[in-house]
């Protein structure tokens, strides 16, 4: 990490209605000197077992955030979410790291989005309620990830401070060709909303999932049909190229971004 090694990608999400960008999730990437590039997946594995997830979150959030003041300072609106791991949430002084790295980067705390995947919240929902309910006090937004895989009882959702969902990449992707993964990615999306839930669809890679999402009324879509998570200077490259600024209603100082078609 401090050798510059440890970055992030970044992958856009954006509204199926009036094709906003949202915001980007921040994917965590490290290019080792020896074993050369080794996946997000393994490294939170490696570096959950020596305890040093916290200082892995610390480095995460630090980049969101300095990301954030980048953008807000050229007059962007771009949020970010960043992945917590299930002792991310239980650390002590949780709140107060998060806290204290909003205040420190100056940047409007809805930006940054915190994803918990469904089973981190359930594992122990009397520790990880408490801290969700402050970040949600703060002004942070929460989303509940790899949605539909875990083990979540309704009663529970419905009690969570949360803004957003997001369905698993396996229903998405296999919803093009599998009427039960189908019937799964519609139910995710009616409980969501009769929740008062944003939901998001991920791993969204052909066309065709995506019009089905649109006539679902699912909210948004992440995936490779609109584009890979790519290093900070590519995906500048892609917001030049592939987006245009909305107007900014009076009074709002920030621009959101539209996605050509
Ligand atoms: P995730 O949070 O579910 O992230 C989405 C994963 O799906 C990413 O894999 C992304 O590259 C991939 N993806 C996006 N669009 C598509 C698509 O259209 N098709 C397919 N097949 N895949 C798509 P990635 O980057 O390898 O990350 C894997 C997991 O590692 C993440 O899953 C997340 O759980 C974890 N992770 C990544 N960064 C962080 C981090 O900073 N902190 C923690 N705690 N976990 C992280
Ligand atoms: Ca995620
Ligand atoms: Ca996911």
């Amino acid at each position: 990490m401090e050798s510059g090694r440890v970055t992030l990608h970044y992958q856009p999400k954006l509204t199926l209605t009036e094709r906003e960008l949202t915001g980007v999730e921040a994917l965590v990437r490290w290019m080792h000197p020896e074993y050369g590039f080794v996946s997000p997946a393994e490294l939170i594995e490696a570096i959950e077992t020596t305890g040093s997830i916290d200082i892995l979150f610390s480095h995460v959030l630090n980049l969101a955030l300095a990301q954030i003041a980048d953008w807000t300072g050229r007059g962007l609106r771009i949020g970010i979410a960043v992945n917590l791991s299930v002792r991310n949430l239980l650390a002590p002084e949780f709140t107060r790291t998060v806290a204290d790295a909003v205040r420190q980067h100056a940047v409007p705390a809805e930006l940054l989005t915190l994803e918990i995947t469904e089973s981190s919240v359930m594992a122990q929902p009397e520790r990880s309620l408490p801290v969700l309910r402050e970040l949600h006090s703060m002004g942070i937004q929460l989303s509940v990830d790899d949605f539909g895989t875990g083990y979540s009882s309704l009663a529970y959702l419905r009690r969570l401070p949360i803004e957003e969902i997001k369905i698993d990449k396996s229903f998405v992707q296999g919803m093009v060709t599998d009427l039960g993964d189908m019937a799964i990615v519609r139910a995710i999306v009616d409980l969501g909303h009769s929740l008062g839930l944003r939901v998001i669809a991920e791993g969204v890679e052909e066309e065709a999932a995506r019009d089905a999402l649109r006539s679902m009324r699912c909210d948004g879509v992440q995936g490779y049909l609109l584009s890979r998570p790519l290093p900070l200077d590519r995906f500048e490259a892609w917001l030049t190229s592939r987006t245009m600024p909305v107007e900014a209603p009076a009074g709002e100082r920030l621009v959101s971004l539209r996605v050509r078609v």
